[in-house]
């Protein structure tokens, strides 16, 4: 079902509540060393300021736990915001009670005002329903732009949803729904997965799911030596999920049934130590009981590129190896490569395969990469984000 978007809203004069993702990266002096998070909510401040609303914009910053905290104050965010829109923001250090009610008041149509972090509050996280109702009632409208908090039932991205009768997504969120929803309902084949990344149990489900929709699944990072363990293979001191053996076999069963293809190192790069400057070679298949996996090999990175190049659809989350270290990089990095030179819808999901897209300078060239990486798994496994559920439907 489609969802209101701020365009179906007349927000001239009207005071409109904008949760946005400003959980941006903070120095040791609190300034904002990565803006990407508040850039991406542009399209939808513009917009809503250009059109005469009086914005009041929410978010969280990091973990505070629900209580105020001077480093996670979301101040500094407020003056990044100040340069980047070259137009004063107020800031307003409480959330609820009559300082911010007074800050609003003040509002006139094209101001912007933003808010305290909304997780000084333990209410929050707890989808509150009073906190829920008294944070809608500083609002006359209610748009939800933070896709990156959308899977999560809290007051300001659900509970507030409810006492609004109209209730929008902002352009990130209806963006996000566009290309997640191509690939949810209607990829183009062969569409091909690649997974990567150290957690098992968050990307089983997600693999699991995207069996009814996928040809090829290509499987690389930490995960794949739990993988190749069920399958009998040496994997030595890598990384392993003994817990989740069994998810992944049901996996494997469902894989066969379907006759789709799940793709696994046939090489590694290994080395001793989780470290660096420990010396590296190549094996293939068993890995010695001394070594760690710690990469994809070359072999695998040529039948993966293989499979990337012929298809249609893609999605990627998850690094191919410890991306972070130099001699760990190369399968990350040739993949990111292989996407963006491929011609097929690529979608990139998550934080670690994002940062080496961007690292790799080669964001421009994918068709979409997803603000995210929960969110966007969510939404591909079929599980309903209670922040988008919660607006109101279209027609
Ligand atoms: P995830 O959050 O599950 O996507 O995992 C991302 C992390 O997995 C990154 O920090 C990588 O360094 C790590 N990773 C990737 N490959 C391996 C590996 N072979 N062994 C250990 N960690 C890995």
């Amino acid at each position: 079902m489609k969802k209101l978007t701020i365009e179906d809203l007349d927000v001239k004069g009207k005071r409109v509540f904008l949760r946005v993702d400003f959980n941006v990266p903070l120095d040791e002096d609190r300034l904002v060393t990565d803006d990407s998070r508040i850039k991406a909510a542009l399209p939808t401040i513009k917009y809503l300021l250009a059109n005469g609303a009086k914005l009041i914009l929410v978010s969280h910053l990091g973990r505070p736990k629900g209580k105020a905290s001077d480093s996670l104050s979301l101040r500094p965010v407020a003056e990044s915001l100040e340069e980047i829109l070259e137009k004063k923001i107020v800031f307003s250090p409480t959330v609820i009670g009559p300082v911010a009610q007074t800050a609003i008041d003040c509002l006139s149509a094209g101001d912007c005002l933003l808010m305290e972090n909304i997780r000084f509050f333990p209410e929050e996280e707890k989808n509150d329903s009073q906190f829920s109702k008294d944070l809608a009632s500083l609002a006359d409208l209610y748009v939800n732009d933070a896709f990156g908090t959308a899977h999560r039932a809290h007051a300001s991205t659900e509970g507030i949803a409810r006492y609004f009768d109209n209730s929008a997504c902002g352009y990130l969120i209806n963006k996000e729904l566009e290309f997640l929803g191509r690939l949810a309902s209607n990829p183009e084949q062969p569409y091909c997965a690649v997974i990567g990344g150290a957690k098992v149990k968050d990307k089983i489900g997600v693999i699991t799911n995207l069996l009814d929709r996928v040809e090829d699944v290509l499987i690389g990072g930490g995960m794949a030596y739990t993988f190749l363990k069920v399958l009998g293979k040496n994997v030595g001191k890598s990384i392993l999920d003994q817990e989740h053996l069994d998810l992944v076999e049901s996996m494997f069963e469902k894989a066969k049934k379907l006759n789709k293809t799940i793709h696994l190192p046939v090489d590694h790069v290994v080395a001793e130590e989780f470290d660096n400057q420990s010396p590296v070679s190549i094996v293939e298949d068993n890995i010695p009981d001394e070594m760690m996996g710690l990469d994809i090999g070359p072999k695998t990175i040529e039948n993966y590129l293989k499979v990337v190049s012929s298809a249609k659809t893609i999605f990627w989350n998850g690094p191919m190896g410890v991306f972070e270290m130099s001699n760990f990089q190369k399968g990350t990095f040739d993949i990111a490569k292989g996407l963006s030179e491929s011609n097929a819808v690529t979608v990139v999901g998550g934080g670690d395969s994002v940062a080496a897209v961007n690292k790799a300078n080669l964001g421009h060239s994918m068709s979409h990469i997803s603000t995210g990486g929960g969110a966007s798994l969510e939404f591909l496994e079929g599980k309903p984000l209670p922040g988008i559920e919660a607006l109101a439907d279209k027609g």
